[in-house]
């Protein structure tokens, strides 16, 4: 069940942004060092100012794990990391959303007793002791620590190929939750073939497919997938290169195939932030991700051209409700001792949670 916001008072909601954020500048002072707050790099730019650390969720999520003097850790993103943070700190650090309905819509697209179900009616027709089950760190800490449980692991986008590959060499099949899409990107980097790549559709029998196709398979995919990167195509990438004919164009691979097939690039967060910050000045990018990260790109290299691949796609719009206000509403909040908005997963989960989490970091 989704978690309901308290209602966050109208003198936050009606205040000027600036006053806002000098605000929060003020109350960080004042919790000093008991206080770390992380960002996501697809946080609007308000909120990412006031952030002490950076990065994608994992990099946020081991810096928390880091984290030896923060009493208070709050986390500039969705739910998802805020879970996993809590997983990866000790029970001294407490981990806080500043907004409880920051979910995010494709993690929620697979359910943990959406995925048992479906776990149970593949062991009607093939073993699933030879079915590993991956997910991608993008799910809830209950997906995790049902795939924790079973001998799989976690994986995230810059690590999703090597992942796969350790599961294939374990096991006849792979089941990935819950992106279609960063799952097939890696399995054809991996050289799978498509018949031997299925797609699990929620609330079908076997998900769609007949026992012959899942025999067949190597590869199981959830159909989930994150709006945000589904608004990139291959015809936008062409337009581009009609327009531009030296852009490069690199993109998050938890968009479509035809899409990442069609860019120069594909990769991470981090691995698309790195590719900017090494390409020469004058050089001129599409970029198929989240607009406030290439937003930010644009701003922090003004020698360099860059676009968004989809000049119209919108930001996360769950990630957007961390905004100056709830930041603020919840560190007056930790200041006067109310620990509103704290995120905690039950310890039976963070255990299996766990480790998937610690497979990932072995492989
Ligand atoms: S950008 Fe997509 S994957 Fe990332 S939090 Fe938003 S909906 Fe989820």
């Amino acid at each position: 069940m989704q978690p309901i916001q308290p209602a966050i008072p109208g003198e936050y909601l009606q205040e000027d942004e600036k006053n806002l954020v000098a605000r929060i500048q003020a109350r960080k002072k004042e919790l000093g060092r008991q206080l770390l707050i992380l960002g996501h790099h697809y946080q609007q730019e308000a909120v990412f100012q006031c952030a002490d650390m950076v990065g994608d969720s994992l990099k946020l999520a081991r810096q928390a794990a880091e984290a030896r003097e923060a009493r208070y850790i709050v986390f500039c993103g969705v739910h998802f990391m805020a879970e996993s943070a809590d997983i990866l700190t000790d029970a001294e650090r407490a981990v806080f959303l500043p907004h409880l309905e920051a979910g995010c819509p494709m993690a929620d697209m697979a359910t943990v007793d959406e995925v048992a179900t479906a776990w149970q009616e593949l062991a009607g027709v093939c073993d699933v002791e030879q079915v590993v089950p991956v997910t991608y760190v993008n799910s809830s800490a209950a997906i995790k620590a049902f795939v924790g449980e079973r001998g799989g692991s976690v994986c995230t986008s810059s690590n999703a190929e090597r992942v796969l590959a350790w599961a294939l060499a374990r096991g006849e099949r792979l089941f990935f939750f819950p992106d279609e899409h960063l799952g097939r990107n890696s399995a054809k980097a991996l050289g799978i073939k498509d018949d031997e790549i299925v797609l699990w559709q929620r609330g079908r029998p076997l998900g769609g497919n007949s026992p012959g196709q899942i025999a067949k398979a190597k590869v199981l995919l959830w159909d989930g997938y994150c709006e945000i990167h589904m608004e990139f195509d291959a015809e936008q990438i062409g337009q581009w290169r009609q327009r531009e004919p030296d852009i490069q164009v690199i993109i998050h691979p938890e968009s479509n195939y035809g899409a990442v097939s069609a860019a120069d690039q594909y990769g991470s967060t981090e691995a698309i932030i790195a590719a900017v910050q090494n390409s020469k000045p004058g050089s001129v990018w599409a970029i198929g991700t989240e607009v406030n990260l290439v937003n930010r790109l644009r701003d922090q290299h003004p020698d360099k051209t860059i676009h968004l691949l989809a000049p119209t796609s919108c930001c996360c719009t769950t990630m957007a409700l961390v905004t100056p206000a709830s930041l603020l509403w919840l560190l007056d909040n930790l200041a006067q001792g109310n620990l509103v908005n704290r995120i905690t997963v039950a310890p039976e989960i963070a255990k299996g949670a766990k480790l998937a989490l610690d497979r990932m970091l072995e492989i």
